[in-house]
């Protein structure tokens, strides 16, 4: 599902990736049979995320030092355009830890205002304290980690690589607290039973196979989402 979506993303702003692939799918239909390989490779253009040179690796720089970004995060890079500023709403303080200033692309505010609402009257006070985030706070919060002595690929189990962190689309939430201890909590138990409805799911779920369980990450996304939150 997470492929398919940065796929059609990816084609959506390759145009040109997109026409190479449409070429390599003419040219396979009209010679026909065609050896496995050729068919191969019409098929590694239309699923490859990023066009690379054989062998290239995939990077990040952050701070003048360019990182091997760890397996679990290849293939990953978040190619959805990230939301203008005049697209981000402010989140409620009251739904901020420490009332801070949390920003969300305005949709998602609007679908976490209203579960939270839903979930307040049932006895559950649902906080978050991240929202969007820039890939160049992105970098700030590794550079910041890396200052402290800790290895990129440490760093990087948790936090995602510059341009792979759903935060920067302005659709991600890291509910409180935003840690392990969260999947004990009402409020993590309300969420698998309700966020659903308004369009939140969790990104990273417990059986998960190249990430970690981040059960306080979800991500909302407009497709199915209840009615309610429509705009
Ligand atoms: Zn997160």
């Amino acid at each position: 599902m997470h492929g398919k979506r940065q796929m059609s993303a990816a084609l959506l702003y390759r145009p040109a990736l997109l026409l190479s692939a449409l070429l390599l799918a003419t040219t396979a239909a009209a010679a026909a049979p065609l050896p496995a390989t050729a068919t191969g490779q019409a098929k590694a253009v239309l699923t490859r995320q990023k066009p690379q040179e054989n062998g290239e690796k995939e990077t990040v720089r952050i701070g003048g030092q360019e990182f091997e970004v760890p397996p679990q995060w290849q293939g990953l890079r978040i190619e959805e355009k990230p939301p203008a500023r005049k697209e981000l709403a402010a989140v409620p303080r009251s739904l901020a830890k420490n009332h801070g200033l949390i920003f969300l692309r305005r949709d998602a505010r609007d679908a976490l205002v209203a579960m939270a609402a839903e979930a307040g009257k049932e006895g559950v006070a649902l906080t978050i304290d991240s929202g969007y985030r820039s890939i160049r706070y992105q970098k700030k919060i590794i550079a910041r980690q890396l200052a402290q002595g800790k290895t990129f690929s440490r760093i990087t189990r948790f936090v995602a690589p510059p341009g792979y962190s759903e935060h920067r689309t302005g659709t991600a939430v890291d509910f409180t607290p935003s840690n392990w201890r969260f999947a004990a909590t009402p409020q993590y138990h309300w969420l698998t039973a309700h966020a659903a409805s308004y369009g939140f799911t969790e990104t990273y779920p417990e059986n998960g196979h190249r990430h970690p369980w981040e059960p306080w990450h979800w991500r909302y996304r407009p497709v199915g989402h209840h009615s309610a939150t429509a705009r």
